[in-house]
């Protein structure tokens, strides 16, 4: 009656603290703040997704390669951008929105990119507190308000820059919603923007402000199929380059328009180069005047 199972204490022991050490772990990770990072292969219409943020290109070729601090790049379904190490921000996010993309869901909570390189500096929400910059969206809340987890996304700090108020919540947000409402009236746009120059830093160094925001934004009738082989010279290309100052605030988005080759110029990056050489150099000189 001694010790029929000497070893069972121990072993129920270990069992117990494995458990309770699996649980801690499943728990600690579920109410992390930081958890909850999309996943960059998230199920259902990931691909397709995806691979929209890249269908006019790569500007400025960017690399999956963590080598690559100043231009890495990295793919959501949601979006695709090119990320800064250097700047805490991205160089440029691209992405696609239509009709499906648009719905009701509540806005996410800012939280800093978990899924960056071990080596990267992870920009936090509150390394803009104080600072009198806005966390300016590159790709919008509401471009992916279709679904919790699109949603979600667009609140990573990969896809945040330090904008001025007045840039943001003006003209900047203006061009922002005039383009949903020709997605609702029935077109579908390829967007890819950033922001160029340095105002300075915020957050000790680690994140710079730029000196202007910029925009491309492709317009074509919403269809399935083929975009690409559909945009030609008469397509619609809207692009603009903004002060990143609050003064602008009143100020209509369309007084901001430039010419594509304005922006290649001033950042070096080639837009729309999936588009063949003909229809760029139509496409890339027109000031939009709709
Ligand atoms: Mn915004
Ligand atoms: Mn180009």
């Amino acid at each position: 009656m001694s010790t029929p199972f000497p070893r069972a204490p121990r072993a129920v022991g270990l069992c117990c603290t494995v458990i309770l050490l699996c649980l801690a772990l499943s728990c600690s990770k579920s109410n992390s703040p930081y958890y909850s990072g999309p996943s960059r292969t998230a199920p259902g219409h990931a691909a397709a997704v995806s691979d929209a943020g890249l269908t006019l290109g790569n500007p400025s070729s960017a690399v999956d390669d963590p080598g690559q601090r100043e231009n890495y790049l990295i793919e959501y379904p949601q979006f695709v951008l090119s990320y800064n190490a250097a700047k805490g921000r991205p160089n440029w996010v691209s992405w696609h929105v239509g009709s499906q993309d648009i719905g009701d869901s509540d806005r996410g909570q800012f939280r800093p990119d978990t899924t960056l390189p071990q080596e990267f500096y992870r920009v936090v929400p509150r390394d803009y507190t104080g600072t009198g910059y806005d966390r300016g969206h590159h790709c919008p809340s509401k471009d992916r308000s279709n679904s919790r987890e699109d949603n979600d996304a667009t609140f990573l700090m990969t896809n945040i820059m330090p904008q001025a108020p007045g840039n943001n919540q003006g003209p900047w947000r203006e061009l922002e919603e005039y383009t949903r409402s020709l997605v609702e009236q029935g077109s579908e746009a390829y967007v890819i923007c950033g922001g160029t120059g340095s105002a300075g830093t915020i957050a000790r160094g680690r994140v710079s402000v730029p000196a202007y925001t910029w925009k491309v934004i492709v317009v074509l009738p919403e269809q399935s199929g083929d975009d690409l082989a559909r945009i030609d010279e008469s397509t619609r290309v809207i692009a603009v380059r903004m002060p990143n100052t609050d003064d602008i605030r009143e100020q209509d988005w369309r007084d901001f328009r430039v010419s594509v080759d304005d922006l290649e110029k001033e950042t070096g990056y080639d837009f729309l180069t999936n588009v063949p050489t003909s229809v760029q150099d139509v496409l890339e000189k027109r000031v939009d005047r709709g």
